[in-house]
């Protein structure tokens, strides 16, 4: 077998032109894991264009669906057809949404209707809310009205548009009903509003900072791209602090300055930063953009998928699931943090939204921006063989230095038994707490210890019908398993030999350390910060005491790595460098250089110098001895040639085909059908089957396949061919993953 024609070339032309309108019959796409669309009639006197939201029959119920392309079979009897309840008024989805659901959809290999669903997501966005009552300034009146300062504060507020009561008080910090009381007197009058308003405009006028020269040229270089308005992917390569922000919204202004019409996306890896970054492009722009990610409350996501579905929403900062909001008019894409593993989707459809943003841009004809100070491998080399540009910011704004890196070898200086700093970090806290500086421990393990071993009989404690470790909290006193969600209290006796107080922690996570460093510096202010921070408000009031200098040592996983800018940190220890060198994962040391190159770059962003020391038992590691030179090009030159000896991406793809399910024996049946039914094929290897890493989970034994191609290949159109025709039980699930990231 021959496969040739690579997916990742998007020469396929996209669907273009204004969408037809279709009377009679249309085919309707519905956002549920369906391959293909059914054909429906339209009401009599209806029409629906391609992109059109429809409400129709299916099975027992009324489902919201969408009038997708294709003709509609002709040959069936009309009698045959289900007709169509309703169609909506939500402005139809654009044709170049509709093709890159399509392309998402083979690239990924799941059904177009799964990737519809992400578009749906906000399903609640296509019934129009009824309208609420809004107040605006009224006319003075007559006579005038005892003023109080929680009185002028609702009037100030209410200078700009009409808004809810609850939003006016918000703004003016008083209680809802000093707004009502006001609308009595007269002072504010009632008016109709949309409860979704719309955002406010970008003001483009207004002066972005004055920009060094570095970022002059990059700013000037992107600019050219989006005026010659067509594709092209551009890196902003630049250290941590250099300013890549800064120069990217300056792209912005410029694709939204060029069409009234224009939207922008920016998409950025944790939703912990949303805050502080929509506070960032408030400053720039004089009006925050709209946001989208999962912490958002229903009527907020509801905002904004109907303002973006309108076309008023004209910059939208998201998560990676925004890349499938309903835009009319996209413009630029922005990635920011491009190398993050969070643009990865592992649940549902699984794609990888730096790639797809890639692809969207492709076949829209728009550019697209990635920003990283320490890019993946995979943008490098697109970069080195031209298929990228590149524009580069060597230094950090306004002359701060790069920290200074340096090993300590944990044989040499050994932290002590029980204890998990070292004394070189011990004397770089105290130095900073005497200096009034603040200092980082970093750590990239959840909770109190990774590991619960029984010390009598060694039984190590384990999710139920799971072969993951179970994590002990000692806060909430629990064991909790970090990939089921599981969680148990801790028990006194082992479950295995019930020998009482046998079960000891082993290693150490955060909040070990921070036991450490509580009794080590009882007098300083000690803070932690990790996903188990409940709540993006916790977490923000951490991040806030931070950057206000109301912590002292911050002692923190990887959600403090990225983007946060503490001015007063000065010090970065990181407690096991070594950590995520093991486990065999052909990206473990792009990503220890990328996460730890991010958390030493939290050191010294402004006047003050910054130091960092990497706790390390494998001081010659490679990767390591990069961070310590700052040899960030020679590491990655390294990379690249071990992968493309190996074949491995980017110099060759990777697919992984998951079978899971609660039988063994029935789940190693299909494993060897799927192995004998491998076709022979040039350049393309199939790896396995073998069980996976983490064989046992939620009660589901898990077998694995990687297939291995060279690049030119159509890895999808291979998997199309093997697995189209095995049949799969209904009690077992297979789950394709194109480029997989985790191999667990
Ligand atoms: P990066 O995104 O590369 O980490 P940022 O864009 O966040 O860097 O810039 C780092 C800090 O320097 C920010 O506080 C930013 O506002 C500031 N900064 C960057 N460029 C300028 C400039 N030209 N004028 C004023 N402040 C700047």
């Amino acid at each position: 077998m021959t496969v040739s024609k690579s997916p990742e070339d998007f020469s396929q032309p996209p669907l273009d032109g204004p969408p037809s309108r279709s009377v009679g019959r249309v085919k309707v796409l519905f956002p549920l894991p369906l391959f293909k669309a059914y054909d429906y009639i339209l009401p009599p006197g209806a029409t629906a264009p391609v992109g059109a939201f429809v409400k129709a029959p299916f099975g027992p119920r009324a489902v919201f669906g969408v009038v997708w392309h294709g003709e509609p079979d002709e040959g069936v009897p009309a009698a045959k057809l289900k007709t169509i309840a309703e169609v909506m008024a939500a402005p139809p989805l654009s044709a170049d949404l509709i093709d890159f659901i399509d392309w998402t959809a083979r690239y990924t290999m799941f059904p177009a209707g799964s990737v519809l669903r992400m578009v749906m997501r906000s399903g609640d966005g296509l019934v129009v809310p009824a309208s609420q009552t809004g107040y605006v300034l009224g006319s003075p009146p007559e006579p005038p009205i005892r003023m109080t300062p929680q009185r002028q504060a609702v009037l100030d507020a209410a200078r700009a548009e009409p808004r809810a009561a609850s939003a006016l008080a918000a703004e003016a910090g008083v209680s809802d009903a000093v707004v009502r009381g006001l609308s009595n007197l007269g002072a504010l009058t009632r008016v109709e509003i949309d409860p979704d308003p719309p955002f406010l405009e970008p003001d483009l006028a207004r002066p972005g900072y004055d920009l060094s020269d570095d970022q002059q040229f990059a700013a000037e270089q992107i600019r050219r791209h989006i005026d010659d308005n067509k594709h092209t992917t551009t890196l902003i390569d630049g250290v941590t602090g250099s300013g890549k922000t800064e120069v990217y919204l300056e792209a912005v202004a410029a694709a939204l300055a060029r069409d009234p019409a224009a939207q922008v996306l920016i998409l950025i890896p944790e939703i912990a930063l949303t805050l502080p970054f929509l506070k960032r492009v408030a400053k720039r722009f004089g009006a925050e953009p709209s946001p989208w990610h999962s912490e958002l409350t229903s009527a907020a996501r509801r905002r904004t998928w109907r303002r973006v579905a309108d076309g008023s929403a004209r910059l939208v900062v998201g998560a990676r699931s925004a890349l499938f909001l309903p835009f009319q008019k996209l413009k630029l894409i922005i990635v920011d943090e491009e190398h993050d593993g969070a643009y990865k989707q592992g649940d549902g459809v699984i794609y990888h939204a730096r790639d797809l943003a890639v692809a969207r841009g492709a076949r829209a004809r728009f550019p697209v921006i990635l920003a990283s100070a320490t890019p993946s491998l995979e943008t490098v080399v697109n970069v080195d063989e031209g298929r990228y540009d590149a524009v580069g910011l060597t230094a950090r704004f306004a002359d701060a230095a790069m920290p200074d890196i340096a090993l300590v070898d944990m044989r040499a200086t050994p932290a002590g038994p029980g204890r998990w700093l070292s004394p070189p970090l011990v004397a770089a806290v105290n130095e900073g707490l005497s200096a009034g500086e603040q200092s980082l421990l970093f750590l990239n393990r959840r909770g109190y210890a990774p590991l619960t071993l029984c010390r009598r009989c060694g039984h190590k404690m384990t999710a139920p019908n799971s072969d993951t470790m179970l994590v002990e909290h000692r806060f909430e006193n629990r064991l909790v398993c970090h990939h089921t969600g599981f969680s148990m209290p801790k028990p006194k006796a082992c479950p295995a030999c019930n020998a009482v107080d046998g079960l000891a922690p082993c290693g150490p996570g955060v909040e070990r350390v921070a036991e450490e460093a509580r009794e080590r510096w009882p007098e300083a202010r000690i803070a932690i910060l990790s996903s188990d921070t409940v709540g993006a408000r916790a977490m923000r009031e951490i991040l806030d005491a931070m950057h206000g200098g109301d912590i002292d040592i911050l002692i923190a996983t990887q959600v403090v790595a990225k983007g946060h800018h503490f001015p007063n940190l000065t010090f970065v220890g990181v407690v096991d460098a070594d950590l995520g060198l093991s486990g065999g994962d052909l990206r473990a040391a792009e990503r220890t250089y990328q996460l730890l190159s991010q958390v030493t770059g939290r050191a010294g962003r402004e006047a003050k110098p910054g130091r960092a020391l990497l706790q390390t038992y494998q001081t010659k590691a490679p990767v390591l001895a990069a961070l310590v030179n700052g040899e960030r090009d020679g590491f990655l030159a390294a990379e690249a040639t071990s992968r493309r000896e190996l074949g491995f991406p980017p110099y060759g793809r990777l697919a992984a085909i998951i079978l899971r399910g609660p039988d063994e024996r029935a789940l190693q049946a299909c494993a060897q059908a799927h192995r004998a039914a491998i076709p022979p094929a040039d350049g393309i290897e199939v790896w396995g089957p073998a069980p996976a890493p983490i064989y046992r989970l939620r009660g589901e034994a898990r077998i694995r396949f990687l297939v291995k191609a060279r690049r030119n290949m159509d890895i999808q159109r291979f998997i199309k061919t093997w697995i189209g025709d095995v049949k799969v039980k209904a009690a077992i699930r297979r789950v394709v993953d194109i480029d997989p990231y985790s191999f667990l």
